[in-house]
């Protein structure tokens, strides 16, 4: 009989996992949100399309680089952008000293990567996964309103570490390094435009108290043509700010777009905030993944090692080695 394995979270660490094991176990993926992909987030609003979280990403590993050339050939993912260049005032662009590193994004939205790894994998969606119940030689799966989802043999969380802190019991072995990781927040301010702004990039990095980076969305592969722009807020403001009234979050992210342009996008027919509470890996738990051979539990996620999509493919793929060679002998 075929052991079962719950796997909480549809980001690229749930799916990876979930495609490892999914030969060798009875593997259920439950996603609290409709869409996959977790941080590597898309949605369309009023015909514009945003990617609010992940912008693009590299690949230096090997193994990650197999799974982007095989997403590339479906036409799941695309090359973009070409160069990011720093942004400190009106006009003034510092170039780009790394060009020569492919970049990639999902397409036709920053979702394509987890769609096409998707496929194949039973993953229940808006389904957030309440509380773990120790059972014999398993756990009870249940929901937030404490409704049963099923026994299982092993449970494997790829929520971002202080979520997975509180989902797992205090005697799981890996609660140190839990809270060891710490991630930071960050906004992300959407902005629909009628007419392209002649910005002179597709991207860029921003030299300034509140803002990091922004795109132009609408230049990414396979987008709608509808002008619109991505902004992300620096994580350090975002932490002062993460409780501030986001009305006024926004207005000052306008004024330092503003700023930084020297366009005012106050009157644009669709402008969003998006609050990620934990975005970015300021401090990452530093093992590979986290595992407990005696409670039949473990984590992994980009917060394992570091801030980056390729971190978490690259720590999901850590323990499907190891629950591989457990799964094999039995
Ligand atoms: P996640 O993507 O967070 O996946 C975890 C999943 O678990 C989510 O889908 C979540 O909904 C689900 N979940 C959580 N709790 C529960 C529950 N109780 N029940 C069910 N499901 C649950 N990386 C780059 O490489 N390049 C970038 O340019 C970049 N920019 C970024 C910008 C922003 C604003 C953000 C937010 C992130 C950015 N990152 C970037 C980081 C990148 O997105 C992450 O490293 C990566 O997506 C993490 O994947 P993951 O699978 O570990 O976690």
């Amino acid at each position: 009989m075929p052991k079962s394995i719950a796997i909480i979270g549809a980001g690229i660490a749930g799916l990876t996992l979930g495609k490892r094991l999914q030969t060798q176990a009875n593997v259920t993926i439950f996603e609290k949100s409709r869409g996959l992909g977790g941080r590597m987030a898309s949605r369309r609003r009023e015909n514009y399309a945003f990617d609010h979280g992940a912008q693009y990403f590299t690949a230096r590993s090997e193994r990650f680089r197999t799974l982007v050339i095989e997403a590339m050939v479906a036409g799941s993912l695309a090359e973009w952008p070409t160069a990011v260049p720093k942004l400190t005032g009106p006009g003034h662009l510092a170039t780009d000293a790394r060009t020569g590193e492919a970049r990639y994004v999902g397409a036709p939205a920053m979702t394509g990567l987890a769609n096409h790894m998707a496929r194949g994998l039973e993953i229940r969606r808006e389904t957030t996964i309440g509380s773990l119940v120790s059972e014999e030689n398993g756990w009870q799966l249940r929901d937030q309103d404490q409704r049963d989802l099923g026994r299982f043999d092993l449970v494997m969380s790829t929520a971002p570490a202080p979520q997975t802190a509180r989902l797992l019991p205090q005697a799981f072995s890996g609660q140190a390094a839990l809270v060891q990781a710490r991630l930071s927040g960050c906004f992300t301010l959407m902005v629909g435009l009628e007419f392209a702004p002649q910005l002179g990039f597709e991207a860029a990095r921003i030299d300034d108290e509140i803002l990091s980076f922004m795109a132009v969305n609408s230049t990414k592969p396979g987008r709608p043509r509808k002008p619109a722009l991505v902004v992300h807020s620096r994580n350090d403001w975002a932490e002062a700010n993460l409780e501030s009234d986001q009305s006024a979050v926004t207005e000052q992210m306008l004024a330092a777009l503003e700023s930084r342009t020297g366009v005012n996008f106050r009157q644009a027919p669709w402008i969003d905030l998006h609050r990620w509470p934990f975005a970015n890996v300021e401090q990452p738990a530093g093992e590979p993944f986290l595992f407990d051979p005696a409670l039949c539990l473990g984590a992994c996620g980009d917060w394992c090692i570091g801030n980056r999509v390729e971190a978490a493919f690259q720590s999901a793929s850590a323990l499907a080695d190891l629950l591989t060679k457990i799964l094999a002998e039995g």
